[in-house]
């Protein structure tokens, strides 16, 4: 079985679909390879593009200000990834080729970390994960039975979403994190 790190760098070189061409690098996700909470976004904006890593731009500070209050945990404690690992084109939307042929790099993420909580971040991800067409509208509020290693998945909202939408969509999204919490408290010893 291939490590992480030989995963990763199989990746950065990754030309498997036409997102390769526009990118100014691969991001392939960080964090803690013994996460018990991995955190799945949708795929790199222009700062993440820029600096090779997930989350950094503005709903990066928002997931990390949430990871603290809510849970009580550090980046650094999870490890966190996206959907696509190359920025789509002005943001847009990641479109079903590219989310098939970015999701092996995905999968070998869940299975090389294990996680016993996935947390994931808007529809791209709770849609691809869960294996369902319902929106993070319907999905979120609840907790999944998730994978062949009874992992636990929590849905909530992207943090773009927050910082477009505010108050309620906030407030939903300290729900979800709390759920995360109390999901890893029960299987975390
Ligand atoms: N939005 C995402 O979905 N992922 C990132 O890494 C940054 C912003």
């Amino acid at each position: 079985m291939p490590s992480l790190a030989d995963v990763r760098a199989e990746a950065l070189g990754c030309q498997r679909c036409p997102l390769a061409r526009g990118r100014t690098q691969v991001v392939f996700g960080e964090g803690d390879p013994e996460a018990d909470l991995m955190i799945v976004g949708e795929g790199p904006g222009h700062d993440e593009d820029v600096q090779g890593r997930p989350f950094v731009g503005r709903s990066g500070k928002l997931l990390d200000r949430l990871l603290l209050e809510e849970i009580g945990i550090p980046r650094s404690a999870v490890y966190i990834a996206n959907v696509v690992k190359c920025r789509p084109p002005n943001n847009r939307d990641p479109q079903p080729a590219e989310i098939e042929a970015c999701r092996p790099w995905l999968e070998a993420q869940v299975e090389l970390i294990r996680p016993k909580v996935v947390l994931t971040l808007g529809n791209f991800s709770t849609k691809l994960l869960l294996d369902t067409t319902d929106g993070i509208g319907k999905t979120r509020g609840r907790v999944y039975q998730w994978g062949r290693t009874g992992a636990q998945l929590v849905p909530t909202f992207h943090p773009a979403a927050a910082l477009r939408g505010g108050g309620a969509v906030l407030a939903g999204m300290r729900a979800d994190f709390v759920r995360a919490k109390e999901a890893l408290a029960a299987v975390v010893p």
